[in-house]
């Protein structure tokens, strides 16, 4: 008996009127129970945890170690490791419910019923354990049993010649076979370039012809909103070449993904997945602060759906540890944040907005992601300073826009240049969707290929080419051909010097020996060598054999499935497998780093006492010499802010509190009010770090025993390095004490050159700024005691011009200003004067011509004189008829300029 029979017969006994179906007088409706999206959710974990699944949460937005996509766009993303074998999973069944964004589908929300940019999936996954009988048989199970989905109204889809699924479906299920569909490789086969692959079964509910499109060709698989797809079963049985060859695979998995909010459309009956339960809220929301209704204007509507759906990426973003920027995640965020701003301002909303529809988003989905509630004061933080700041650059984008459009009409085009919106976004932050979609209103479009084309240019320059990825997005390398069992023990935490065996040796391939001079990897049963993690750099050391050998740990990295590699190179003799070794760190450098480490820990605490709670960790870089912390915090900080830091980390240092570690779960964890990093993937068991009362912190890294040992702490400098984004660089211990001393001889070198001791110095300074006071006013003087000089002469040497007076002069030594003063004193001095002076300064001419009221009356012009010598100087110039300057290049060309100064002036004045 299976399961549906058996609950339909269970169902008839419970029938309150016992009689069964044939002899009701009428035909029973189906009746589909209701459930929330919470509840919806939870009995999807549940259901499989008792089928033998580990369920969990949702891992974070933002891959871990995974560089092939941006964001996680389906629950088997988090997961890859398990399914390509660099990892061991925790348990071979396990289902969750994870976030996802897909940004491909922007163009879709607000337009499909079924479309959203954020959204929840439910998945159960395989890790070579159960295979497709038992992953078709709880899909329909749970679909029609455990949330009673009328199981007329549901139709299957294979691959094409999938015939095992289609008898499982067919024969287990008992779903007739003209309800299955057989779909070709676009729709119903999961591939990826080369590696694992295999073909899906999709699950489509049909909603009835009020959906539909009314074509004559619309069935299951139609694009229209009839036929919803809300389930997808990926059986993964092949390894593709990436050429069309497939060969079986030992272990196969399975991997399933439903949409919780398109089940919820279903399960609620509703028109779309913006009316379910937890959305109707949000949707409510904007029409109330719009003042617009829902459903009365199709352009409002798609508006009031892309806020919806947006607010809801650009919250869960902002609590996964995403910042706005112009790169990457920051500017999915951005561009989603700024699209929902603007249909705010279609909507006619005035001001911002958004932080008032985050609240409801937290509200309505805070049951399921408790993370939201508890940063709802950096993501209210995040996007008010971000929206702020939007509404500033939109009234500037839109002005240079408006421009852009005028060109665009007078020229008679229709295409804005690519570099042009290029040009908007990286300096006005216009988002090219922005562009486009107020170009398309008015009929215009935009080059989106030299766009691209821009963009790749500036990220070229900036960045250099990015090293390639293979499908399931690590990095390809020697590493993977490493065992996935292979493990290694790390017990850095007590000891800095292991005994221990090699288990692998790496150079280009995964090698038996290693030999004088080689570059390699050596990974061990066990090490103290910490692995570059979590910010903290890694030790370095060496590794010595039993006869001698000496391995140089230049580097320590941690590779899948937390094995670690010492990277280096052979000093002296050689290391095989299974060679017995002694791991020694280096003891110095390990205890810099922990000085830093710790430090970064009190840092944190006392930049959220002195500057709020939203102060939270964004990066941070530790090693042996500094120390870089990044927070959230939306200001620059005063000196005042600053001091007080630093003498609160100074404080807990010289309280010399006891640091503790400690192991406990991620649940108890939370309970001590440990402060957790975004977007970390945390383990089960999770290590704490506590300095007395005044810090806990998750934290793997290693740290000093006391806070004492850190010996002292100094910010060197804080300043913003991406919106709302701070940075502080600071020294402690030895680094410290070194940065001091250099700064004493620095000043003690100051000193000697100023002949005075550094206590002198300041007093030296006074004596010498009091000097250099002095000196120049006497040089002014001397300077205007030379010009009267020749002055004097110039004015002894003017010449009678057709009744105008010449002073043609050279003014050696003035520049532009001196010999305009020199002019004009010269020309107030003559009646009737023309003045034209030249001087050279660096190489350079400076030339200038003035004629007095009166001279101009009688026919003189500077500006008609200053264009006719300055060629002769080898430059060029003009000005007023009473005042012209120039500059020219040619010093040896003063005397005849002056000459023709004479010629020119006659000529006007005859
Ligand atoms: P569609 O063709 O409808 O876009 P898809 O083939 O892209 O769906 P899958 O990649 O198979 O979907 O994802 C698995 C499940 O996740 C889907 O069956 C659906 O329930 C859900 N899903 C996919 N994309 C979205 C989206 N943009 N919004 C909401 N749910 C989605
Ligand atoms: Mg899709």
């Amino acid at each position: 008996m299976t399961f549906s029979s058996l609950r339909a017969k269970i169902l008839r006994l419970q029938r309150p009127d016992g009689l069964p179906d044939n002899l009701l007088p009428i035909r029973m409706v189906f009746m589909q129970r209701y459930y929330g999206v919470n509840q919806l959710r939870q009995m999807f974990l549940d259901y499989f945890a008792s089928q033998g699944h580990l369920a969990r949460g949702s891992y974070s937005l933002v891959p871990h170690n995974d560089k092939s996509v941006l964001l996680i766009p389906a629950g088997m993303a988090p997961l890859k490791p398990y399914f390509t074998g660099q990892e061991i999973p925790p348990n071979r069944r396990m289902a969750t419910c994870q976030k996802c964004v897909r940004t491909g589908d922007i163009e879709n929300v607000g337009h499909t019923a079924r479309h959203l940019t954020f959204f929840e999936m439910l998945g159960n996954f395989s890790f070579g354990d159960y295979f497709k009988k038992e992953a078709i048989h709880w899909t329909w199970d749970f679909l029609t049993n455990v949330v009673g989905l009328d199981p007329n109204r549901l139709y299957p889809s294979i691959y094409l010649d999938d015939d095992e699924a289609f008898e499982i479906w067919n024969k287990q299920e008992g779903v007739p076979a003209e309800k299955i569909f057989r779909f070709g490789k676009e729709d119903n086969f999961w591939e990826h370039g080369a590696g694992p692959c295999g073909p899906c079964s999709e699950v489509y509910y049909d909603r009835g012809e009020k959906y539909g499109c009314g074509k004559p060709t619309c069935t299951v698989g139609c694009d229209c909103d009839r036929y919803m797809e809300v389930w997808n079963n990926v059986f993964t049985q092949f390894d593709g070449d990436g050429k069309g060859n497939y060969t079986e695979l030992t272990n196969k998995n399975i991997d399933t993904g439903m949409g919780l909010e398109r089940l919820a459309v279903v399960v609620q009956d509703v028109d779309t997945v913006f009316d379910i339960d937890t959305m109707k809220a949000l949707n409510e929301e904007v029409c109330r602060i719009a003042g617009v209704s829902y459903e009365t204007d199709p352009k409002k509507d798609v508006s009031i759906r892309v806020i919806v759906d947006h607010i809801r990426s650009v919250t869960f973003m902002v609590s996964d540890g995403i910042m706005p920027s112009n790169e990457g995640r920051g500017y999915v965020l951005r561009r989603l944040l700024r699209r929902a701003a603007r249909h705010g301002r279609l909507l006619g909303i005035d001001g911002a907005f958004l932080t008032r529809m985050a609240n409801v988003v937290i509200e309505t989905s805070r049951d399921g992601y408790p993370e939201l509630e508890e940063k709802r004061a950096k993501i209210m933080a995040v996007i008010s300073e971000e929206e702020e700041k939007f509404n500033r650059t939109i009234d500037q984008g839109l002005q240079i826009l408006g421009g852009l459009e005028e060109k665009l009409v007078a020229e008679g085009k229709t295409v804005l240049d690519g570099a042009e919106a290029f040009r908007l976004y990286d300096t006005y932050g216009f988002p090219l969707d922005l562009t486009k979609e107020i170009l398309e209103e008015k009929g215009f479009s935009v080059d989106e290929d030299g766009f691209r084309a821009a963009m790749q240019v500036q990220r070229e320059t900036a960045r250099g080419a990015r090293k390639g990825t293979n499908y399931m997005g690590a990095d390809v390398t020697v590493y993977q051909q490493l065992p996935a069992e292979l493990e290694c023990e790390f017990n850095g935490y007590t000891v800095l010097e292991e005994n221990s065996v090699i288990t692998a040796l790496t150079a280009d391939e995964l090698v038996g020996t290693l030999n004088e001079g080689d570059r390699g990897t050596v990974l061990t049963e066990k090490t103290p060598f910490y692995a570059t993690m979590g910010g903290q750099q890694c030790d370095t050391g060496r590794i010595t054999g039993a006869d001698g050998s000496v391995f140089i740990v230049e580097d320590t990295v941690r590779l899948q499935g937390s094995k670690v590699g010492h990277v280096g190179y052979v000093q002296s003799g050689s290391f095989s497998l299974g060679d017995a070794v002694t791991l020694s760190v280096d003891e110095e450098r390990r205890a810099n780093t922990a000085r830093n480490h710790s430090a970064t820990h009190l840092l944190q605490k006392a930049l959220r006492q002195v500057l709020g709670d939203h102060v939270e960790q964004s990066g941070s870089y530790v090693d042996a010499e500094r120390l870089r912390f990044d927070f959230s915090h939306f200001a620059p900080m005063t000196a005042d802010e600053l001091r007080e830091a630093e003498d609160k980390v100074n404080r807990a240092i010289l309280s010399a509190t006891p640091v503790v570690t400690e192991l406990m779960s991620l649940e108890e964890a939370r309970k001590t009010g440990a402060m957790a990093l975004f977007g970390e993937k945390y383990g089960d068991v999770v290590r704490v770090v506590r300095m007395g009362e005044y810090s806990t912190e998750l934290c793997g890294g290693t740290h000093v025993a006391n806070t004492a040992q850190i010996g002292c702490f100094k910010i060197l400098s804080e300043a913003g390095i991406a919106a709302g984004v701070r940075r502080i660089e600071a020294l402690t211990g030895s680094n410290l004490l070194a940065y001091y001393r250099d700064m004493e001889n620095r000043l003690a070198s100051a000193a000697a050159a100023a002949k005075t001791v550094p206590d002198g110095l300041e007093k030296k300074i006074a004596q010498f700024q009091a000097e250099i006071k002095a000196l120049t006013g006497e040089n002014e003087q001397l300077k205007a005691k030379i010009a009267g000089a020749s002055m004097g002469n110039a004015a002894d040497r003017a010449v009678d011009v057709n009744g105008v007076k010449l002073i043609a002069s050279r003014a050696e030594g003035l520049d532009m200003n001196g010999l305009r003063n020199m002019g004009d004193t010269l020309r107030d001095k003559l009646a009737d004067s023309v003045i034209v002076l030249a001087s050279v300064l660096d190489g350079k001419v400076n030339l200038m011509v003035t004629a007095s009221e009166s001279a101009v009356k009688k026919g003189a012009n500077a500006g008609q004189i200053i264009k006719a010598i300055a060629p002769l100087v080898g430059g060029g110039g003009g000005g007023r008829p009473n005042m012209a300057q120039a500059g020219g290049k040619n010093p040896a060309g003063i005397e005849e300029a002056l000459a023709k100064a004479g010629e020119v002036l006659a000529a006007m004045v005859k």
